[in-house]
């Protein structure tokens, strides 16, 4: 199966400025060279706790920033270094979906002009006949009522404030959509509401997700396959049902032990209980960075960064456990 997005040795390092002066005196790691490739018409599901880096990771993907090091192709394109004017057809053939449905959203637009406006700065449906045709399908088939197009976005609930976020994605008719954390500032009643939506477009419109997520039980149902991203750093990634069913990573193994069992039957898991702090991207520990809280270190993790390597079939872990 082609691959849709490849990140390859991606870094992306802020600086830390101090002082009156804001010179630089350091740097925030928060994505520290990481390999992911995407395959067309999967979804992949990008998961680690807050502050590991896996925001910055599609954002930086989809070059709302540019890498420190390393490539990004997408479509068979090398866009890692483009001009943000080189960019018109990655801005319309990838597109986000943010966490947040309250800040995300202009709240002096109405949803119709939300959705005209990235169709008029693509030139895509020019007559407003069209344009407007366009805009109620897509709201329709988001669970929106097309008629609402003249209303705000306080006049709507946070769930279907979240379906207007995805049909703004979707005017577009993208290939790729990554989606930051979708639903974790919904009710929870709500939360599988979209998510369905969310499957069931993929499915139509043949589309790739990116999905990120902080903890596993979201991604559970929804990913094909799923990377796990510790301080900037992936630690495993495989095939959903090998990945629950075996983790390798010892940080999968904590993260997988925290996740509530979905049926009877399901194997109980010991809760694995970190210890330690998540160290600082400013300041990570050397050597495999989780060495700090991993109930498994040895000497060896103190010195060496473990690289990739595929342990079992299609399951990548980055741990000296497995070498
Ligand atoms: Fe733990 Fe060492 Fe493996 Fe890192 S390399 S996860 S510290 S055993
Ligand atoms: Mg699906």
């Amino acid at each position: 199966q082609e691959n849709i997005l490849e990140m390859q040795e991606l870094k992306k390092h802020f600086p830390v400025k101090t002082g009156v002066l804001q010179r630089t005196t350091g740097h925030v790691k928060a994505v520290d060279g990481i390999d992911i490739a995407v395959k067309k018409g999967e979804s992949f599901g990008l998961v680690g706790e807050s502050g590991c880096g896996k925001s910055t990771a599609g954002r930086t993907a989809m070059r709302l920033y540019e890498p420190t090091e390393g490539q990004i192709t997408f479509d068979g394109e090398d866009i890692s270094r483009k001009k943000e004017k080189d960019l018109f057809n990655l801005r319309r053939e990838m597109q986000m979906i943010f966490q947040d449905p309250f800040s995300s959203l202009n709240p002096r637009k109405t949803v119709g002009s939300m959705l005209a406006e990235p169709l008029k700065v693509h030139g895509l449906y020019k007559n407003q006949n069209e344009r407007k045709e366009k805009i109620q399908e897509v709201m329709g088939r988001v669970g929106l009522n097309p008629s609402f197009t003249n209303r705000y976005p306080h006049e709507f609930s946070g769930g279907q404030r979240q379906r207007i976020g995805i049909a703004r994605a979707l005017v577009l008719e993208p290939k790729m959509i990554i989606a930051d954390e979708p639903v974790s500032a919904l009710d929870v009643s709500i939360q599988s509401q979209v998510l369905n939506l969310l499957d069931d477009l993929q499915d139509e419109f043949n589309l790739t997700y990116l999905f990120i997520a902080h903890d596993l039980s979201v991604v559970k149902h929804f990913s094909d396959r799923i990377g796990v991203m510790y301080l900037g750093h992936m630690a495993e990634i495989a095939d959903k049902t090998d990945l629950y069913d075996d983790p390798l990573h010892p940080y999968t193994q904590a993260l997988l032990s925290a996740v509530p069992r979905s049926h009877p039957r399901e194997r109980t898991r010991e809760r694995i209980t970190l210890t330690g702090e998540l160290p600082s991207p400013a300041n990570p520990p050397s050597g495999c960075v989780f060495h700090t809280r991993c109930p498994h270190v040895m000497d060896v993790c103190k010195e060496i960064v473990p690289q990739m390597r595929e342990v079992k079939p299609n399951q990548y872990v980055a741990c000296h456990l497995y070498e």
